[in-house]
């Protein structure tokens, strides 16, 4: 409603060509308190004024001279500066009235004026003049308002276009009501190799979804429509490859609350899945064959100990040891051994059935997994399995090499009940099957715990022996088959065992080699071999070599060959009657580091030979190579040399090689004449064993010196003699 005073303000203009008549109008409106009243007696003048001063009222006099008041209307209309013309005609002719609303006339006053007419009249219609122009300002205030609006919400949607077209991943609306897609970015066609457009049915995406997930997905999203939302699935491209996605989804609500649309938003998450996968693998694999490792078998073993306990099955556990693998790492070097290690667990795979699990415990050990139904048998099966597929021989680097296996089997429940304890008992079992001679299974039995038990004893007292004294070097000798000479005694230790007497090294040197103590037990043999020579010197016996064993641990120590040098040092003795014999496995062994050892106590003095010639994987360009000494023919070649013509032919071969390359050659473990005849026959030029000596006490042996000097002859017709060394 427009107030008083705004309607007094009103810009009011009197058009009458009787000055009476303007005076009377406009001295009756000042009265009234309207403040800007202006008149004109001239019709023709009024469109000019009222461009120029923009009037909320004319009073327009219908009956002028010239130009009348319909053709005022007519020229006002046509300025067209208004819409809404503010015309009060004044007539005194009511014929008139009807033409001059229909002219454009708001109202008419009639003549002679009455003036609360004219004054009412005026008053309505200032009235209604004023609240035109404020609903105009008002309608004109909400069209800018509204431009306003618009523009930013035109820029927001650009500028939430801009973001989807350029964000990695991939976004849908999804509108609820008709499930139909409102929205969808261009990442969506690069993440799912499809295209979609607006109003697609949203099955037209969601079909894609790996038949594996689908399920879920769908109920997922039918548990929870239009919630927060956010999962892990698999798409397949129509190029079949699979591509992992994490969608999260959340709701876009109305003010009334209803949530017309779903956002979607995909990101395609496939490497880091992949990435993942690839650590978790890692952590539970061993990287050289790619079977589980040791946590992952254990959990394998623990899950079928579960089922078993369940479903009352049975557990076998199958614990495999290559037999002798270190000789193949020592000869044919680490490359090698580790494509034995790959190609060997490649056939174990190929012995099991689905649901058994093969794993690599570390090293050359692995351990199978069966569950089975009816009985504790499937262990055993696996075992001759695996044995079987061992028939072919490895190809390793083009070389044939045979592989043997020691396996142990505990099976549960009958074994052990737990998983710890099952594996104890499957260690027992192949710690078994190695003493019985390897290349066998052994399934648990309870007496084999008595043994474990004895095993970890041996290595406890093995741990205090050395410190205790309890070592012990035999001497036994070795001859000049020609000369009938004592050439030099071999050093063989010992270990009186408190309760237990006189220990064979065939029973603890795998031990001390196993727990690392073979470097301070084996320095320790040197040093007494080097003690006795220099006392055998002292005391009158003469300059009598010393063969003394080295294990391949001790060579590979740092600063070997100057430690013996101090040792030969400190006891003041002669180098060159000291000779050490390595295996061949040693020899092989980290090639250049052996030979730089080796080489250095060449240079020392100390001659060196092969023993056990003939059990590892000979290789004669070595022999040449670490400027070897003598080689010491095996007692298995000799054991059956004059009744098996295989032995005695390789024995020959071996003796004949060794002359080729200008070394010297020893038998070893000769017991009878014939095999000392034979060996004589054949040119070898040692012999040694028990049909000259058993290895004895250094007291004994010495004794044994002096008897030889006193039954010359004894061997053959000539009379043995002092061995001096041609030093
Ligand atoms: P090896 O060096 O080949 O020693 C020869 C083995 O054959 C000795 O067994 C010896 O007693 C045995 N022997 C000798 N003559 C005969 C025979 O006529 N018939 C039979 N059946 N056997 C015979 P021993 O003393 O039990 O030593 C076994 C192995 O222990 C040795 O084999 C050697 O490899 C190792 N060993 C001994 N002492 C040491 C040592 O101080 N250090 C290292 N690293 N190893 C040692
Ligand atoms: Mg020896
Ligand atoms: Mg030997």
């Amino acid at each position: 409603m427009a107030g008083e005073a705004t309607i007094l303000d009103g810009k009011i203009l009197i058009v009458d060509d009787q000055p009476a008549n303007v005076q009377l109008l406009e001295m009756m409106l000042q009265r009234a308190g309207y403040l800007h009243v202006s008149s004109t007696t001239d019709p023709a003048e009024v469109c000019a004024l009222h461009l120029a001063n923009r009037y909320d009222l004319i009073l327009l006099d219908l009956h002028m001279p010239g130009i009348d008041g319909f053709e005022v209307m007519e020229a006002l209309k046509r300025a067209g500066q208004d819409d809404y013309l503010s015309v009060l005609v004044i007539t005194a002719q009511p014929s008139h009235k009807l033409r001059a609303l229909q002219a454009g006339a708001k109202d008419f006053i009639n003549k002679p004026f009455d003036r609360a007419e004219v004054l009412t009249r005026i008053h309505n219609l200032l009235e209604v003049r004023l609240l035109h122009e404020e609903s105009k300002a008002h309608a004109k205030l909400l069209e800018e308002a509204v431009q306003t609006r618009t523009a930013e919400l035109r820029r927001s949607e650009e500028m939430f276009r801009e973001l989807a077209a350029n964000i990695p991943e991939a976004l849908w609306i999804r509108d609820v009501e008709h499930q139909t897609i409102q929205y969808v970015n261009p990442a969506w066609r690069t993440l799912s190799g499809l295209s979609a457009a607006i109003g697609d049915p949203v099955e037209s995406v969601y079909h894609i979804i790996h038949p594996d997930d689908l399920q879920w997905v769908a109920h997922e999203r039918r548990r929870t429509p239009g919630a927060h939302a956010s999962n892990e699935y698999r798409l397949v491209r129509p190029d079949n490859s699979v591509r992992w996605v994490h969608a999260r989804t959340f709701p876009i609500a109305n003010p009334s609350g209803e949530i017309p649309w779903v956002v979607e938003i995909i990101e395609d998450v496939t490497q880091r899945r992949e990435a993942q996968r690839q650590l978790v693998h890692l952590a539970g694999h061993d990287a050289l064959t790619d079977l589980p490792n040791r946590t992952l078998l254990y959990e394998a073993l623990h899950e079928a100990i579960m089922r078993a306990e369940e479903h009352s099955l049975f557990v076998s556990v199958l614990l495999i040891d290559i037999d002798d693998f270190k000789n193949v790492n020592d000869s044919l070097g680490h490359a090698a051994g580790d494509a034995l290690l790959r190609e060997f667990a490649s056939r174990l795979v190929k012995c099991l059935r689905p649901g058994d699990v093969v794993g690599r415990l570390g090293g050359d050990e692995f351990a199978v997994v069966v569950l089975t139904p009816g009985n504790c048998h499937g262990g055993v099966d696996v075992a001759n399995r695996i044995r079987a597929a061992l028939q072919v021989p490895h190809l390793v680097e083009g070389q044939v090499v045979p592989v043997t296996i020691s396996i142990g089997i505990a099976n549960y429940p009958d074994d052990a009940s737990e998983l710890k304890t099952l594996i104890r008992c499957a260690d027992a079992a192949m710690y078994e099957a190695k003493a019985a001679g390897r290349n066998t299974f052994r399934c648990y039995t309870v007496e084999m715990n008595a043994r474990a038990l004895e095993k970890s004893e041996v290595e406890g007292a093995l741990r205090l022996a050395q410190g205790r004294g309890e070592f012990v070097l035999y001497y036994q000798p070795k001859m000049d088959i020609d000369s009938g000479e004592w050439t030099s005694v071999e050093a063989l230790i010992r270990w009186r065992r408190p309760g237990h007497g006189l220990v064979s090294p065939a029973l603890f040197i795998p031990a001390l080699e196993e727990m690392g103590l073979i470097v301070p037990v084996g320095a320790w043999a040197i040093d007494t071999a080097c003690r006795q020579i220099s006392e055998w010197e002292r005391t009158g016996l003469g300059n009598v070599r010393i063969a003394v064993n080295v294990s391949s641990r001790q060579v590979r120590e740092d600063r070997f060959a100057s430690q013996v040098a101090s040792m030969i040092r400190e006891h003041g003795v002669n180098p060159r009657l000291l000779e050490f014999e390595i295996t061949e496995s040693t020899l092989m062994t980290h090639g250049d580091a052996t030979n730089v050892a080796l080489r250095e106590l060449k240079d020392l003095g100390i001659s060196i030979s092969i023993d056990d010639f003939g059990t590892g994987y000979s290789n004669l360009s070595y022999l040449k190579r670490f400027l070897v000494d003598a080689l010491k023919i095996d007692i298995a070649f000799i054991r059956d040399i004059t009744t098996n013509p295989d032995d005695a032919s390789i024995a020959i071969a071996m003796i004949n090689m060794a002359h080729s390359l200008r070394l010297k050659v020893t038998a070893e473990g000769v017991e009878t004449r014939d095999q000392l005849e034979f060996l004589r026959a054949h040119g070898c030029d040692e012999a040694q064993g028990y049909l000259l000596s058993r290895p004895l006490p250094a007291a004994e042996i010495s004794e044994k010196f002096h008897q030889a000097a006193a039954h010359r002859g004894l061997l053959r017709a000539e009379p043995a003699r002092w061995s001096v060394a041609h030093a």
